[in-house]
């Protein structure tokens, strides 16, 4: 795994129109052929179950509320009770949540 830039997990002081970008930009991602090749290997990213590309959402790994970007290495797909885990989830709970499923998790 290469890491570009190190995504900072802070609460942003972000304007309306930084989420908006945000926003239109994941809706771009969404119709990329790379998101389509990405959904139809059915995985989610969390939790490696297989998922009917159709049940698989765009995931955020960094909210665009706390600052997370609309970039490749930040969209993943995730299935809905992964996606309901993480939104429901307090952070700790939801590393909790990961290790479930990562044996080598410590
Ligand atoms: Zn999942």
């Amino acid at each position: 795994m290469k890491r570009k830039k190190t995504i900072k997990p802070f609460a942003y002081d972000l304007g309306q129109d930084d989420l908006n970008r945000e926003r239109n930009k994941a809706r771009e991602l969404r119709d990329s052929q790379w998101w389509k090749r990405r959904l139809a290997k059915g995985t989610c990213h969390y939790c490696g179950r297989s998922t009917m590309p159709k049940e698989l959402t765009m995931d955020h790994i960094v909210p665009v509320s706390r600052g997370g970007k609309s970039t490749k290495g930040n969209v993943v797909p995730c299935c809905k009770e992964c996606n309901n885990a993480k939104k429901q989830l307090l952070p700790m709970e939801w590393e909790q949540y990961l290790k479930k499923f990562d044996p080598t998790y410590s």
